[in-house]
């Protein structure tokens, strides 16, 4: 669906003096992204009278939130007792306190209205006998602060991201928020003041290129698990606001803490739900022992993923990993009722017999930790407007630019994301977007012109990779890239390695400059859109090893040999970490993490020591 074009053409020179012409729109807000963060966001800043424009690279229903299969955490209590201050004790204590505690209590004191608002959007969550959303455990979610197992996470079988976005983007459609699908957004158009005033897109399948000014921007791309060999995220989760932010000179946050998932499928990367375990699934080495009894003696199997993916790496490393060359884990669920697997786990009992052709109640589905989610990404505050440091003000609010979902670092994950604690960040803070641009921004008022030279950067981008006549095809680049980040900053890390690392992935963005391309073409060109989300990558991957380097203890993901303790008293910090894409330097700096609440209804959260 394209939708109609507003205001005057405008064009350009690319970097090699061909001719580009601009189609220009003006918008109150545009969102670039249409998962389930991008969508609720639209729809909130639709439903407060705002025009409003969302930009997709693909169509909103196919954007990654689709495959989400566990749930959505909120402390409905529908199963047992529960509590937001329950919830709230979890996040900061799965986030290895790290995350920013005033953006956690905006997270789970709104989290059971935002799942009751899906439900009356329509969102076909499984049901409790008595007809009431039906919760399943998750890991690291508790009662009494840490005493209990919750049953905190709502679920639709096992396909609850596919049900939430296809409901939000009817939501959307119905108010009336103007789409552009598969446009690719390319970069920011920032002022000189350093004003975010819009972003250009490439139309993929006409050529065309467009200017979108609006008073906001909101970055809802998602993360950049592409960037590694084995990870269970789409191909199209390249980060691309997360570069573009670099590209605009500002930081990323926490880019170090980077989420193994421990049950992806041995060899195809494919997610094999948590919800597996919170359903009774258990894990064995080679000797058939349910080790995480050993390493987790009360969460055991829902231990928080850093802990189970470092055991299983140990056992693995030790001898007893199984299958013919000991590199992998088991994961039971042969022994729960068949009747369950196919009403609660239906998705993975397919996904387990297409890639790894095992019927989920006979045998074991074979797994490995495989990346699966970034924590860092674009700082913000919990409005979702975006931070720099200026001025030594850390939480200085960048005009125009807004952040949220998997593309953000709010931070409410931290240093380790609790399973189900993403679904609930996209429709918490793509609301909370919402409503910061209703109370901020008048419908349809007037904006200044965009500078005369608005655009010029994303013209000479795209004609450098379009006639990019290097030596070395893209394809050869991102895998380099991959086997070094998938090598060199995995789930255990050491100064040498990520030393190593270091030189590694500064080698291949230095081989980036011979890139090929080969279709010259603005139609449909994938060999062009793949270079440009490799470019997009390759800038993120610095970033993630040099902050991974520079961070010397162990923290949530972030697992040092070297220094395998927490240091709160020097490393109780976010870092921030610049990329000058021309000189290729990265630059390094911090932010205070938020210890203080929004209210006074729950006490700060003493870092403990670390009990599961
Ligand atoms: C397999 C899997 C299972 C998961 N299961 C769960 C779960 O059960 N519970 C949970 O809480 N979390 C889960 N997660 C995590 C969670 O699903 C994601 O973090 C979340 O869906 C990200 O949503 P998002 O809206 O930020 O981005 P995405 O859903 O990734 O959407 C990104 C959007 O940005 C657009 N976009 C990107 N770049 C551009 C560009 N250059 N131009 C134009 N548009 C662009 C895309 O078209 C897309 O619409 C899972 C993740 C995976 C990979």
């Amino acid at each position: 669906m394209r939708m109609a074009q507003n205001g005057s053409n405008g064009s350009a020179p690319g970097a090699n003096g061909r001719a580009y012409s601009f189609v220009d729109h003006t918008y109150d807000v545009v969102v670039v992204g249409a998962g389930g963060a991008g969508l609720r966001a639209t729809l909130g800043c639709a439903q407060a009278g705002l025009r409003t424009a969302c930009i997709t690279k693909v169509f909103p229903t196919r954007s990654h939130t689709v495959a989400a299969q566990g749930g959505v955490a909120a402390s409905l209590g529908n199963m047992g007792e529960d509590d937001w201050r329950y919830h709230m004790y979890d996040t900061v204590k799965g986030s290895d306190w790290l995350g920013d505690q005033d953006s956690i209590e905006y997270l789970v004191r709104n989290a059971p209205a935002a799942v009751y608002e899906l439900e009356h959007f329509g969102v076909p969550f499984s049901r409790t006998e008595d007809g009431r959303i039906y919760q399943r455990p998750f890991g690291g979610m508790t009662t009494r602060y840490g005493q209990g197992t919750a049953q905190r996470t709502c679920a639709a079988a096992d396909r609850t991201g596919h049900a939430i976005l296809h409901t939000l983007y009817g939501q959307a459609v119905r108010h009336s928020s103007e789409f552009f699908i598969e446009y690719f957004a390319i970069d920011l158009i920032m002022d000189e003041e350093g004003v975010c005033r819009g972003v250009v897109a490439l139309c993929m399948d006409d050529g065309t290129l467009h200017r979108f000014r609006a008073r906001r921007t909101i970055l809802a791309t998602g993360g950049y698990g592409r960037a590694y060999f084995s990870c269970t995220s789409a191909h199209t989760c390249t980060g691309d606001g997360n570069a573009m932010v670099l590209r605009a000179g500002l930081p990323l946050q926490d880019m170090e803490f980077v989420q193994f998932h421990p049950t992806g499928i041995y060899g195809a990367g494919c997610l094999i739900t948590e919800g597996a375990r919170g359903e009774g699934g258990y894990l064995v080495n080679s000797e058939g022992e349910r080790f995480m009894e050993r390493y987790a003696p009360t969460a055991k199997d829902l231990a928080s993923r850093d802990v189970v993916s470092r055991a299983m790496t140990i056992e693995i490393r030790e001898g007893r990993g199984v299958g013919r060359n000991n590199d992998h884990i088991h994961l039971h669920l042969d022994h729960l009722d068949p009747a369950v697997l196919h009403e609660r786990l239906p998705g993975i009992s397919e996904s387990a017999r297409i890639f790894s052709g095992v019927d989920v109640t006979k045998e074991p589905i074979p797994v490995l930790p495989t990346v699966h989610y970034n924590m860092g990404g674009i700082p913000t505050n919990f409005h979702g407007e975006v931070l720099t440091l200026k001025g030594g003000d850390p939480d200085y609010v960048v005009p125009g630019l807004m952040a949220i979902g998997e593309a953000a670092c709010v931070s409410v994950h931290g240093a380790n994301r609790l399973g189900s604690n993403s679904l609930i960040d996209l429709v918490v803070f793509g609301r909370a977007a919402g409503l910061r641009c209703g109370e901020l921004l008048k419908p349809g008022e007037s904006q200044p012109d965009l500078p005369s030279d608005a655009g010029q950067n994303s013209l000479d981008r795209l004609d450098r990779f379009r006639y990019a006549d290097g030596d070395t095809p893209t394809a050869k680049l991102r895998l380099d890239m991959q086997k070094v980040m998938q090598t060199n900053c995995a789930v255990f890390r050491t100064g040498e390695i990520l030393e190593e690392g270091h030189t590694l992935i500064n080698d291949v963005w230095q081989a980036a400059r011979d890139v090929r391309t080969t279709d010259r073409s603005l139609i449909w060109n994938t060999d062009l859109i793949e270079t440009l989300e490799f470019d997009n990558l390759i800038c993120q991957a610095v970033v993630t090893m040099d902050s991974a380097v520079n961070r010397q203890e162990s923290r949530g993901a972030h697992a040092r040999e070297d220094f395998p303790d927490r240091d709160d008293a020097t490393w109780m910090k976010h870092t921030l970490a610049w990329a000058d894409t021309n000189t290729r330097e990265v630059t390094i700096d911090y932010r205070p993490v938020h210890t203080y609440t929004m209210s006074n209804d729950i006490a700060y959260i003493e870092p403990k020591a670390r009990v599961y």
